[in-house]
C-alpha cells in the first residue's frame, strides 16, 4: 500500500511506473496478506481485518469492479482457511460466524466502489463544469471570463508583462462572402496558429470575444514579444483557407503594451487604442506603445 501510494504521488500520471505500482500494488498486497495470515494463527488471525484495507485500497485503482473480485479472492482465502482449520466448522454457530464474514467482504468491495465510482463522477462532472465556464467554446481557448481573472493575477504578483489585444481584418467580408461556418473555421484555425506559437511559459492566450483574441506575453523583453508577434502574424497571413475550391487568406492587426502599473481597465484601453492605430494605418499591422 505503501509503495502504492508513493508512486500515486510522485510519479507523473499514466508513465509505466505509475500503472505498474498502482495497479499492481495491490496484488502484491494480497500475496502478501495470503502469507501473513496462515503465519499468525489462520483464521484467529489479529491481522485479518487488513482484508478490508486491501479491499478499499483495490477499489480505488481497479474500481468497482476491481473491489468484487477482490471482496471475492479473499473470500476464497477466508473459506479455505475456515473449512481446513474450524474443529467445528459444520455447527450453526460457526455457519452464522462464517456467512456473516462473508457477507461484510462482499460488502466492503460492493459499497466501496459505489463510493469510490460516485466520487469519481462528482470529480469529472464538476471538471466538466469548471472547463466549460473557463473555456470558450468554438474556440476551445480559455475566455474572456478567464481573461480577468488572469489579468487580475497577473497584476497583483507584480512581475512585468505585455497585453496584446489582435483582432481579424474585415472578418465581417469573410462572413459575408463565404458563410458563418466558413467563419467559425477561420476562427478556430487562428486560434491553433497563435497557440502553436505561444507556448508553455511564453504567455496565454484567450478569445476575447467575437473575432478578437488577446495574448498575455510574460517576457520583460519588447524585442521577444516582437518577435512573436510578427511569427503569428505572419502565420495566419500565409495561411491559404479553402472554400468551395476558392482559395483565401485573412490578415490581422495588434496592438502591444507593456504593462507600467495601470488597472486591468486602463491596460485594455490602452493596448485597444494601440489596436485601432494600426487599423488606421491600413490594417495586417502590429503597432507598438
Ligand atoms: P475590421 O478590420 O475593422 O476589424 O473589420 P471587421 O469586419 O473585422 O469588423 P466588424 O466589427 O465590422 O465585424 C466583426 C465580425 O465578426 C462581425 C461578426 O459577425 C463576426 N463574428 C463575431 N463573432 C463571430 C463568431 O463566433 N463566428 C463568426 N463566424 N463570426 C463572428
Ligand atoms: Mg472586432
Ligand atoms: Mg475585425
Amino acid at each position: 500500500m505503501g509503495i502504492s501510494d508513493y508512486y500515486l504521488h510522485k510519479s507523473p500520471r499514466g508513465s509505466k511506473k505509475y500503472t505498474i505500482w498502482t495497479k499492481g500494488g495491490p496484488a502484491f498486497d494480497f500475496v502478501a496478506f495470503s502469507a501473513l495470515i496462515p503465519l499468525t494463527g489462520g483464521m484467529d488471525s489479529p491481522l485479518f481485518p487488513i482484508a478490508y484495507l486491501i479491499i478499499l485500497h483495490i477499489v480505488v485503482y481497479w474500481g468497482y469492479t476491481g473491489g468484487i473480485m477482490a471482496s471475492i479472492l479473499f473470500i476464497m482465502e477466508y473459506s479455505i482457511t475456515f473449512f481446513m482449520q474450524a474443529q467445528d466448522a459444520y455447527s450453526l454457530n460457526s455457519l452464522i460466524n462464517y456467512l456473516c464474514q462473508v457477507l461484510f467482504l462482499l460488502l466492503v468491495g460492493g459499497l466501496g466502489g459505489i463510493i469510490v465510482s460516485r466520487e469519481r463522477k462528482h470529480h469529472s462532472e464538476k471538471n466538466l463544469l469548471a472547463e466549460a465556464a473557463n473555456r470558450d467554446y468554438l474556440t476551445n481557448l480559455l475566455n474572456h471570463r478567464s481573461f480577468q481573472e488572469y489579468l487580475q493575477k497577473d497584476l497583483h504578483r507584480g512581475v512585468g508583462f505585455y497585453l496584446a489585444i489582435s483582432d481579424i481584418d474585415k472578418f465581417k467580408s469573410i462572413n459575408d462572402k463565404y458563410g458563418h461556418v466558413m467563419g467559425d473555421k477561420v476562427l478556430r484555425q487562428i486560434a491553433l496558429i497563435i497557440t502553436s506559437i505561444i507556448t508553455g511559459k511564453q504567455g496565454e492566450v484567450f478569445r476575447y470575444g467575437g473575432e478578437e483574441f488577446v495574448i498575455i506575453f510574460y517576457h520583460n523583453e519588447q524585442n521577444e514579444v516582437s518577435k512573436l508577434l510578427v511569427e503569428i502574424k505572419q502565420s495566419v497571413a500565409n495561411h491559404i483557407f479553402y472554400c468551395n475550391g476558392e482559395a483565401f487568406s485573412v490578415t490581422m492587426s495588434f496592438g502591444c503594451c507593456k504593462h507600467t502599473g495601470e488597472t486591468s481597465d486602463q491596460l485594455v484601453e490602452k493596448a485597444d487604442k494601440l489596436l485601432y492605430e494600426a487599423k488606421d494605418s491600413g490594417r495586417n499591422q502590429i503597432s507598438f506603445q
